[in-house]
């Protein structure tokens, strides 16, 4: 079955939100099968968005994720789990996310827009690579 990567970013985790992440997609119908509370390094912040790197933002943003406040990374598994949980993430800046999805209900800030879910079958495979195999500990 359809397997994808998300992650509620630091300022989800400081406000509390992620058991209203949680609940969403278990509600929906989806599977949590792997799931846990990591610090990422500078290292890991700048492999998992290493698409971005040419990006003026790119520095605030490894910034942001590896700022030492917890990130919850998050396996989710179903039909079309990947499309799907981009959809109930919503639009990248938040004031264009369709107000009942998650960015749009949560937050108003490009910068701080609270969960990461991966775009495409590839970046699926990288992400979860990337967090839960050997990488996720660096
Ligand atoms: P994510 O990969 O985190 O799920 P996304 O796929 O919706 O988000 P990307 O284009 O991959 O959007 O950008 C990654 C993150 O970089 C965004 O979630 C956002 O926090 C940050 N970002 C994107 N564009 C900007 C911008 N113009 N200014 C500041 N930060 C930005
Ligand atoms: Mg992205």
């Amino acid at each position: 079955s359809e397997r994808t990567f998300i992650a509620i970013k630091p300022d989800g985790t400081q406000r509390g939100l992620v058991g209203k992440v949680i609940t969403r997609f278990e509600e929906r119908g989806y599977k949590l099968v792997g799931l846990k509370a990591i610090a990422p390094s500078k290292e890991l912040a700048e492999l998992h968005y290493d698409d971005l790197k040419a990006r003026p933002f790119f520095a605030g943003l490894v910034k942001y994720i590896s700022s030492g406040t917890p990130v919850i990374a998050m396996v989710w598994e179903g039909k079309d789990v990947i499309r799907q949980g981009r959809a109930m993430i919503g639009a990248t800046n938040p004031l264009e996310s369709a107000p009942g999805s998650i960015r749009g209900q949560y937050c108003i800030s490009v910068g701080r827009n609270i969960i990461h879910g991966s775009d495409c079958f590839e970046a699926a495979e990288k992400e979860i690579n990337l967090w839960f195999g050997k990488a996720g500990e660096l």
